[in-house]
C-alpha cells in the first residue's frame, strides 16, 4: 500500500491550493501550490485565519452561507473574490470540506482552490 510519507507527498506536491484549518478556519496547513498561489509562505499564513485571503468584496451572505453548509457537515463549493499577499485580486473557485472523525464530529477544515481569473 501507499505509505503515510508519500501520502503526505502527493497533498504537499498537489497541483492546487490545499489548506487544512481548525474549525474556525485559522490555518494549521498549506501546501506548496497555496504557497505560490498566494504569496504567503508556510511560516507566515500558519496561524492566520482563513479571512487574510478575503478582498472585503464578496457579500456577507455568501459567507454565511459558506459557514452554514460547512458547520451542517457538508461541502460548500463557490467562488470569492481573493487577495494575495501582494493585494493582487484573483478570482478563486474554492471548495471548502468538513473533515470527521469517527464520531462524525467536525474536527478540522479542508480547504482547496484555485485561480479562475484567466479564462481561456
Ligand atoms: P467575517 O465577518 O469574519 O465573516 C463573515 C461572515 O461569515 C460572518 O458574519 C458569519 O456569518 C460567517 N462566519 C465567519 N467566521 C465564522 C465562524 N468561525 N463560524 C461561523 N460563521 C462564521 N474566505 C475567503 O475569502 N477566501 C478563501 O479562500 C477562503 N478559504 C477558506 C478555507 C477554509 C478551509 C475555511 C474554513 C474558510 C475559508 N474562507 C475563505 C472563509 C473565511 O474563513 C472567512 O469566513 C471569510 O473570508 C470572511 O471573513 P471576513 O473577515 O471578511 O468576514
Amino acid at each position: 500500500g501507499l505509505s503515510l510519507q508519500a501520502i503526505l507527498e502527493t497533498v504537499e506536491q498537489a497541483p492546487v491550493a490545499i489548506s487544512i484549518t481548525d474549525t474556525r478556519a485559522n490555518i494549521l496547513y498549506v501546501n506548496s501550490a497555496f504557497e505560490e498561489l498566494t504569496g504567503y509562505s508556510r511560516d507566515e499564513i500558519c496561524g492566520q485565519n482563513e479571512s487574510v485571503l478575503s478582498c472585503k468584496t464578496t457579500p456577507l451572505e455568501i459567507y454565511r452561507t459558506l459557514w452554514r453548509t460547512i458547520q451542517s457537515g457538508k461541502e460548500w463549493r463557490g467562488t470569492l473574490i481573493n487577495r494575495n499577499k501582494a493585494g493582487d485580486r484573483y478570482l478563486a473557485e474554492v471548495t471548502v470540506a468538513p473533515v470527521l472523525d469517527a464520531q462524525r464530529n467536525i474536527t478540522n477544515f479542508l480547504g482547496m482552490h484555485r485561480d479562475i481569473s484567466v479564462i481561456h
